[in-house]
């Protein structure tokens, strides 16, 4: 059978983002994220978090995103969309804590261990972070895939955003969320939103690594 290679953004609608406690946002910074850019070095795999207000999360809002830098924050109902193997085999998923410090065992924050660029015609442009090199990108709608990602890998994130294969997605399931969205992406063989190859030349900092645990009641 042939592979699948349709493919959907999945958006979050969610009026208030999540924000990191404010002490923990001061240690994060070049540890976590790039202090210029703020995209998380390539290097971290999980994301633990310790949020500064845990009512900014609500079940039934099952997706909403970590402001700064930009990592999807989920509930159990949003990863039921997709089958748990494909989860464990595309997504670092990290603990949430609340501003206290206890762990919220039903979020997490999913980190792609595929990243790849969202384009889009809307408002597109880029330029070159002048610490890590790496493109920092911007477009607000009419996304498409470009260059095609390679089909192998059904679940990718870009930035707080979910580009997944739709044969492994329970779209139906997806429909009844609110406060997020979804839309189908064309995937083209040139760009549509004029600007070419994307590419940076990522410096990497000397110790990436990333633990919230100091911060937290107890982690386990
Ligand atoms: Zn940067």
């Amino acid at each position: 059978m042939a592979q699948c290679t349709e493919y959907i953004a999945i958006l979050t609608l969610a009026e208030a983002a999540c924000y990191m406690r404010p002490d923990i946002d001061k240690y994060a910074e070049g540890k976590l994220y790039c202090p210029r850019c703020q995209e998380i070095w390539e290097e971290i795999e999980e994301v633990d978090i310790v949020i500064g207000d845990r009512s900014c999360l609500r079940k039934r809002v099952p997706f909403n995103f970590l402001s700064g830098c930009l990592i999807p924050v989920v509930h159990d109902s949003f990863l039921s969309c997709f089958p748990e193997h494909e989860v464990r085999k595309n997504l670092f998923l990290g603990r949430v804590y609340s501003e206290k410090g206890e762990l919220m065992s039903e979020w997490h924050t999913a980190r792609g261990k595929h990243r790849l660029i969202l384009r889009g015609t809307k408002n597109a442009s880029y330029r070159i972070c002048e610490i890590c090199r790496r493109p920092v990108y911007f477009s607000n709608w009419g996304f498409f895939l470009y260059p095609p990602p390679p089909p192998e890998i059904s679940i990718f994130t870009s930035g707080a955003k979910f580009i997944a294969r739709t044969d492994v997605v329970d779209l139906d399931l997806l429909r009844k969320m609110r406060k997020l969205h979804f839309v189908k992406l064309p995937v083209v063989d040139s760009p549509l939103d004029s600007l070419g190859d994307i590419e940076g030349e990522y410096v990497p900092p000397e110790n990436p690594s990333w633990s919230v645990s100091d911060f937290v009641v107890s982690s386990e």
